[in-house]
Protein backbone atom coordinates (compact mmCIF):
# COMPACT_ATOMS: atom_id res chain seq x y z
CA UNK A 1 0.00 0.00 0.00
CA UNK A 2 1.54 2.78 -1.12
CA UNK A 3 0.65 6.84 -1.69
CA UNK A 4 -2.94 6.91 -0.15
CA UNK A 5 -4.66 9.15 1.69
CA UNK A 6 -5.89 7.13 4.88
CA UNK A 7 -8.50 7.65 8.37
CA UNK A 8 -6.96 5.66 11.19
CA UNK A 9 -9.27 5.63 13.97
CA UNK A 10 -7.97 5.17 17.31
CA UNK A 11 -4.67 5.69 16.00
CA UNK A 12 -3.58 6.90 19.15
CA UNK A 13 -4.20 3.53 20.71
CA UNK A 14 -1.83 0.39 20.95
CA UNK A 15 -2.51 -1.30 17.79
CA UNK A 16 -3.49 1.51 15.87
CA UNK A 17 -0.33 3.38 16.94
CA UNK A 18 1.86 0.68 15.34
CA UNK A 19 -0.77 0.28 11.90
CA UNK A 20 0.11 3.83 11.12
CA UNK A 21 3.76 3.99 12.04
CA UNK A 22 3.90 1.01 9.08
CA UNK A 23 1.55 2.82 6.72
CA UNK A 24 3.68 6.10 7.07
CA UNK A 25 6.62 4.11 6.76
CA UNK A 26 5.22 2.48 3.21
CA UNK A 27 4.53 5.99 1.94
CA UNK A 28 0.55 7.10 2.57
CA UNK A 29 -0.57 10.05 4.08
CA UNK A 30 -2.22 9.02 7.40
CA UNK A 31 -4.62 11.20 9.49
CA UNK A 32 -5.43 9.60 12.68
CA UNK A 33 -8.60 10.76 14.65
CA UNK A 34 -8.98 9.78 18.58
CA UNK A 35 -10.56 10.94 21.49
CA UNK A 36 -8.17 9.84 23.49
CA UNK A 37 -9.64 7.90 26.31
CA UNK A 38 -7.44 4.64 26.22
CA UNK A 39 -5.05 5.92 23.59
CA UNK A 40 -1.79 8.30 24.05
CA UNK A 41 -0.14 10.95 22.42
CA UNK A 42 3.07 9.84 23.48
CA UNK A 43 2.69 6.60 21.07
CA UNK A 44 1.64 9.35 18.27
CA UNK A 45 4.67 11.64 19.22
CA UNK A 46 7.12 10.06 17.04
CA UNK A 47 5.10 10.96 14.06
CA UNK A 48 4.43 14.79 14.54
CA UNK A 49 7.07 16.32 12.47
CA UNK A 50 5.67 14.15 9.36
CA UNK A 51 4.21 16.30 7.01
CA UNK A 52 2.47 13.08 5.56
CA UNK A 53 1.08 12.84 9.67
CA UNK A 54 -1.97 14.77 10.87
CA UNK A 55 -3.82 14.06 14.42
CA UNK A 56 -7.56 15.17 14.90
CA UNK A 57 -8.47 15.05 18.50
CA UNK A 58 -12.16 13.57 17.93
CA UNK A 59 -14.57 11.16 19.14
CA UNK A 60 -15.38 8.66 16.35
CA UNK A 61 -19.42 8.14 17.96
CA UNK A 62 -19.72 11.59 16.54
CA UNK A 63 -19.60 12.27 12.50
CA UNK A 64 -16.74 13.02 10.95
CA UNK A 65 -16.42 14.08 7.47
CA UNK A 66 -13.71 14.16 4.75
CA UNK A 67 -12.83 12.07 1.82
CA UNK A 68 -10.41 9.51 2.36
CA UNK A 69 -9.24 6.27 -0.25
CA UNK A 70 -8.74 3.84 2.71
CA UNK A 71 -10.61 4.04 6.36
CA UNK A 72 -9.09 1.61 9.25
CA UNK A 73 -11.49 1.93 12.37
CA UNK A 74 -9.74 0.97 15.28
CA UNK A 75 -11.49 3.07 18.01
CA UNK A 76 -12.52 1.52 21.03
CA UNK A 77 -11.13 0.84 24.32
CA UNK A 78 -10.04 -2.59 24.08
CA UNK A 79 -8.92 -4.18 27.57
CA UNK A 80 -11.44 -5.74 29.67
CA UNK A 81 -10.41 -3.11 32.48
CA UNK A 82 -10.94 0.12 30.19
CA UNK A 83 -13.94 -0.52 28.38
CA UNK A 84 -16.02 -1.96 31.69
CA UNK A 85 -15.18 1.42 32.79
CA UNK A 86 -17.57 3.61 30.73
CA UNK A 87 -19.66 0.63 29.34
CA UNK A 88 -22.33 3.01 27.43
CA UNK A 89 -19.16 4.83 25.77
CA UNK A 90 -17.84 1.36 24.89
CA UNK A 91 -21.10 0.14 23.09
CA UNK A 92 -21.59 4.17 21.20
CA UNK A 93 -18.02 3.84 20.27
CA UNK A 94 -18.21 0.29 18.73
CA UNK A 95 -22.14 0.98 16.99
CA UNK A 96 -21.93 4.61 16.51
CA UNK A 97 -18.57 4.97 15.49
CA UNK A 98 -19.15 1.91 12.83
CA UNK A 99 -22.22 3.45 11.65
CA UNK A 100 -20.21 7.15 11.42
CA UNK A 101 -17.20 5.56 9.67
CA UNK A 102 -19.27 3.51 7.35
CA UNK A 103 -21.23 6.29 6.49
CA UNK A 104 -17.99 8.44 5.89
CA UNK A 105 -16.87 5.56 3.63
CA UNK A 106 -20.34 5.29 1.20
CA UNK A 107 -20.42 9.33 0.97
CA UNK A 108 -16.57 9.27 -0.42
CA UNK A 109 -16.13 5.79 -1.48
CA UNK A 110 -13.10 4.71 0.32
CA UNK A 111 -12.85 0.75 1.32
CA UNK A 112 -13.30 0.50 5.21
CA UNK A 113 -11.57 -2.28 7.13
CA UNK A 114 -13.33 -2.52 10.56
CA UNK A 115 -11.27 -3.73 13.71
CA UNK A 116 -13.31 -6.90 15.35
CA UNK A 117 -12.30 -9.42 17.91
CA UNK A 118 -12.47 -12.78 19.32
CA UNK A 119 -14.80 -11.56 21.60
CA UNK A 120 -17.46 -11.90 19.01
CA UNK A 121 -16.88 -15.55 19.76
CA UNK A 122 -17.80 -14.92 24.07
CA UNK A 123 -16.99 -18.39 25.75
CA UNK A 124 -16.51 -20.33 22.75
CA UNK A 125 -18.10 -23.96 22.52
CA UNK A 126 -16.09 -24.57 19.32
CA UNK A 127 -12.25 -24.95 19.73
CA UNK A 128 -10.03 -23.29 17.74
CA UNK A 129 -12.42 -20.49 16.47
CA UNK A 130 -13.33 -20.84 13.22
CA UNK A 131 -15.46 -17.51 11.55
CA UNK A 132 -18.14 -19.78 10.29
CA UNK A 133 -18.57 -20.03 14.43
CA UNK A 134 -21.64 -17.64 15.46
CA UNK A 135 -20.55 -17.89 18.96
CA UNK A 136 -21.31 -17.57 22.69
CA UNK A 137 -21.89 -14.16 23.73
CA UNK A 138 -23.56 -13.62 27.15
CA UNK A 139 -25.66 -9.86 25.75
CA UNK A 140 -26.38 -8.68 29.64
CA UNK A 141 -23.08 -9.09 31.16
CA UNK A 142 -19.71 -7.00 32.10
CA UNK A 143 -18.36 -7.94 28.54
CA UNK A 144 -20.78 -7.60 26.47
CA UNK A 145 -20.65 -3.81 25.78
CA UNK A 146 -17.67 -4.91 24.47
CA UNK A 147 -18.91 -8.26 22.39
CA UNK A 148 -22.09 -6.95 21.36
CA UNK A 149 -20.81 -3.48 20.33
CA UNK A 150 -18.02 -5.27 18.23
CA UNK A 151 -20.85 -8.00 16.88
CA UNK A 152 -23.21 -4.62 15.75
CA UNK A 153 -20.36 -3.26 14.18
CA UNK A 154 -20.19 -6.20 11.72
CA UNK A 155 -23.71 -6.56 10.97
CA UNK A 156 -23.40 -3.10 9.90
CA UNK A 157 -20.40 -3.80 7.97
CA UNK A 158 -22.37 -6.20 5.69
CA UNK A 159 -25.35 -4.31 6.16
CA UNK A 160 -23.83 -1.20 4.30
CA UNK A 161 -21.93 -3.58 2.06
CA UNK A 162 -25.26 -5.57 0.97
CA UNK A 163 -27.30 -2.07 0.47
CA UNK A 164 -25.02 0.08 -0.16
CA UNK A 165 -22.20 -0.88 -1.99
CA UNK A 166 -19.39 -0.02 0.22
CA UNK A 167 -16.19 -2.09 -0.13
CA UNK A 168 -16.10 -3.05 3.93
CA UNK A 169 -13.64 -5.92 5.34
CA UNK A 170 -13.93 -7.39 8.74
CA UNK A 171 -11.06 -8.68 10.98
CA UNK A 172 -11.25 -10.56 14.52
CA UNK A 173 -8.01 -9.80 16.45
CA UNK A 174 -7.18 -12.22 18.80
CA UNK A 175 -4.77 -11.63 21.75
CA UNK A 176 -2.07 -8.93 20.87
CA UNK A 177 0.97 -7.90 22.82
CA UNK A 178 4.23 -5.67 21.90
CA UNK A 179 5.71 -2.14 22.84
CA UNK A 180 3.28 0.90 23.60
CA UNK A 181 0.83 -1.31 25.55
CA UNK A 182 -0.25 0.99 28.95
CA UNK A 183 1.26 0.12 31.87
CA UNK A 184 -1.99 -0.04 33.48
CA UNK A 185 -4.05 -1.91 30.84
CA UNK A 186 -5.40 -4.33 32.82
CA UNK A 187 -4.87 -7.23 29.96
CA UNK A 188 -2.40 -10.17 30.90
CA UNK A 189 0.48 -9.53 29.20
CA UNK A 190 1.13 -6.19 30.38
CA UNK A 191 -0.14 -7.10 33.79
CA UNK A 192 2.19 -9.51 34.39
CA UNK A 193 5.22 -8.53 32.74
CA UNK A 194 4.77 -4.90 34.89
CA UNK A 195 4.42 -7.40 37.88
CA UNK A 196 7.54 -9.32 37.41
CA UNK A 197 9.98 -6.02 36.56
CA UNK A 198 8.45 -4.63 40.09
CA UNK A 199 8.66 -7.83 42.26
CA UNK A 200 4.59 -7.41 42.89
CA UNK A 201 2.79 -10.67 43.34
CA UNK A 202 1.81 -12.34 40.08
CA UNK A 203 -2.49 -11.85 39.98
CA UNK A 204 -3.60 -14.67 37.87
CA UNK A 205 -7.52 -14.85 37.75
CA UNK A 206 -9.68 -18.47 38.73
CA UNK A 207 -6.86 -21.00 38.71
CA UNK A 208 -5.10 -20.13 35.48
CA UNK A 209 -6.43 -23.12 33.43
CA UNK A 210 -8.00 -20.77 31.04
CA UNK A 211 -6.10 -20.40 27.61
CA UNK A 212 -5.03 -17.50 25.09
CA UNK A 213 -3.07 -17.27 22.38
CA UNK A 214 -0.81 -14.17 22.28
CA UNK A 215 0.04 -12.40 18.58
CA UNK A 216 2.74 -10.11 18.76
CA UNK A 217 2.11 -6.56 17.69
CA UNK A 218 4.44 -6.67 13.90
CA UNK A 219 2.67 -10.06 12.82
CA UNK A 220 -0.54 -8.47 13.45
CA UNK A 221 -0.15 -5.37 11.90
CA UNK A 222 1.02 -7.16 8.53
CA UNK A 223 -2.04 -9.28 8.77
CA UNK A 224 -4.59 -5.77 8.71
CA UNK A 225 -2.35 -4.23 6.13
CA UNK A 226 -2.68 -7.52 3.68
CA UNK A 227 -6.14 -7.87 4.11
CA UNK A 228 -7.03 -3.94 3.55
CA UNK A 229 -5.03 -4.93 0.01
CA UNK A 230 -6.83 -7.85 -0.94
CA UNK A 231 -9.32 -7.89 -3.15
CA UNK A 232 -13.20 -9.11 -3.34
CA UNK A 233 -12.47 -10.74 -0.07
CA UNK A 234 -14.49 -9.01 2.44
CA UNK A 235 -14.01 -11.40 5.72
CA UNK A 236 -14.38 -11.73 8.40
CA UNK A 237 -11.39 -13.37 9.28
CA UNK A 238 -9.30 -14.16 12.26
CA UNK A 239 -6.04 -12.83 12.75
CA UNK A 240 -3.80 -14.36 15.46
CA UNK A 241 -1.45 -16.58 16.83
CA UNK A 242 -2.51 -20.07 17.05
CA UNK A 243 0.24 -20.63 19.85
CA UNK A 244 -2.15 -21.99 22.93
CA UNK A 245 -1.22 -21.21 26.73
CA UNK A 246 -2.90 -21.41 29.52
CA UNK A 247 -2.82 -18.27 31.87
CA UNK A 248 -0.55 -19.87 34.45
CA UNK A 249 1.85 -21.51 31.67
CA UNK A 250 2.10 -17.83 30.51
CA UNK A 251 3.03 -16.16 34.25
CA UNK A 252 5.26 -19.25 34.60
CA UNK A 253 7.29 -17.92 31.74
CA UNK A 254 7.06 -14.21 32.38
CA UNK A 255 8.45 -14.86 35.81
CA UNK A 256 11.61 -17.18 34.26
CA UNK A 257 12.12 -14.60 31.36
CA UNK A 258 12.30 -11.21 33.49
CA UNK A 259 14.34 -13.64 36.67
CA UNK A 260 11.57 -12.43 38.69
CA UNK A 261 11.52 -13.05 42.48
CA UNK A 262 7.62 -12.45 42.52
CA UNK A 263 5.03 -14.78 43.53
CA UNK A 264 1.97 -16.08 41.80
CA UNK A 265 -1.28 -15.61 43.91
CA UNK A 266 -4.73 -16.13 42.36
CA UNK A 267 -7.19 -13.81 42.82
CA UNK A 268 -11.10 -14.29 41.26
CA UNK A 269 -12.17 -15.15 37.92
CA UNK A 270 -13.94 -12.00 36.56
CA UNK A 271 -17.43 -12.97 35.69
CA UNK A 272 -17.62 -14.63 31.58
CA UNK A 273 -13.74 -15.28 30.95
CA UNK A 274 -13.50 -16.90 28.18
CA UNK A 275 -12.42 -20.33 29.61
CA UNK A 276 -10.39 -20.84 25.67
CA UNK A 277 -9.59 -19.04 23.07
CA UNK A 278 -7.34 -19.87 19.78
CA UNK A 279 -7.69 -18.74 16.29
CA UNK A 280 -8.11 -20.85 13.49
CA UNK A 281 -5.76 -19.54 10.73
CA UNK A 282 -6.71 -21.11 7.59
CA UNK A 283 -8.56 -18.51 5.97
CA UNK A 284 -6.08 -16.60 6.84
CA UNK A 285 -3.58 -18.87 5.47
CA UNK A 286 -5.32 -19.53 2.27
CA UNK A 287 -6.62 -15.70 1.18
CA UNK A 288 -3.53 -13.32 2.48
CA UNK A 289 -1.11 -15.93 2.84
CA UNK A 290 -0.79 -14.68 6.38
CA UNK A 291 0.38 -16.44 9.38
CA UNK A 292 2.44 -15.36 12.14
CA UNK A 293 6.07 -15.69 12.57
CA UNK A 294 7.37 -13.76 16.37
CA UNK A 295 7.04 -16.72 18.94
CA UNK A 296 5.67 -15.82 22.19
CA UNK A 297 8.96 -16.10 24.01
CA UNK A 298 10.81 -13.51 21.03
CA UNK A 299 7.73 -10.82 21.24
CA UNK A 300 7.44 -11.10 25.00
CA UNK A 301 11.54 -10.36 25.18
CA UNK A 302 10.94 -7.68 23.16
CA UNK A 303 8.11 -6.33 25.10
CA UNK A 304 9.96 -6.83 28.43
CA UNK A 305 12.49 -4.70 27.06
CA UNK A 306 10.09 -1.86 26.54
CA UNK A 307 8.55 -2.11 29.69
CA UNK A 308 11.91 -2.29 31.05
CA UNK A 309 12.97 1.06 29.45
CA UNK A 310 9.39 2.47 30.54
CA UNK A 311 9.35 1.11 34.17
CA UNK A 312 12.79 3.12 34.88
CA UNK A 313 11.95 6.81 33.16
CA UNK A 314 8.88 6.71 35.64
N1 LIG B 1 -5.83 -12.34 33.58
C1 LIG B 1 -5.16 -12.75 34.74
N2 LIG B 1 -4.49 -11.80 35.45
C2 LIG B 1 -4.42 -10.49 35.07
C3 LIG B 1 -5.09 -10.08 33.88
C4 LIG B 1 -5.80 -11.04 33.18
O1 LIG B 1 -5.18 -13.93 35.11
O2 LIG B 1 -3.76 -9.72 35.78
C5 LIG B 1 -6.56 -13.37 32.80
C6 LIG B 1 -8.01 -13.01 32.49
O3 LIG B 1 -8.85 -13.47 33.52
C7 LIG B 1 -8.20 -13.79 31.19
C8 LIG B 1 -6.83 -13.74 30.52
O4 LIG B 1 -5.90 -13.47 31.56
O5 LIG B 1 -8.53 -15.12 31.45
C9 LIG B 1 -6.71 -12.70 29.43
O6 LIG B 1 -7.17 -11.49 29.96
P1 LIG B 1 -7.04 -10.12 29.20
O7 LIG B 1 -7.58 -9.06 30.12
O8 LIG B 1 -5.66 -9.93 28.72
O9 LIG B 1 -7.95 -10.20 27.91
P2 LIG B 1 -9.19 -11.11 27.43
O10 LIG B 1 -8.58 -12.15 26.59
O11 LIG B 1 -9.88 -11.70 28.63
O12 LIG B 1 -10.04 -10.16 26.69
Amino acid sequence: MKGKNILVTGGAGFIGSHLTAELLKTGNLVTVIDNLSSGRIENIREFESDPAFRFVEHDVSEPYCEDFDLIFNFACPASPDAYQTDPIQTTKTSMLGAFNMLGLAKRCGARLLQASTSEVYGDPLVHPQVESYWGNVNPVGIRSCYDEGKRVAETLCNDYRRQNGVDTKIIRIFNTYGPRMRVNDGRVVSNFIVQALQGKDITVYGDGSQTRSFCYVSDLVRGIILMMEKDGFPGPVNLGNPGEFTILEAAKIVIEMTGSKSKIINLPLPSDDPTVRRPDISLAKSQLGWEPEIPFREGLKKTIEYFEKVLTKG
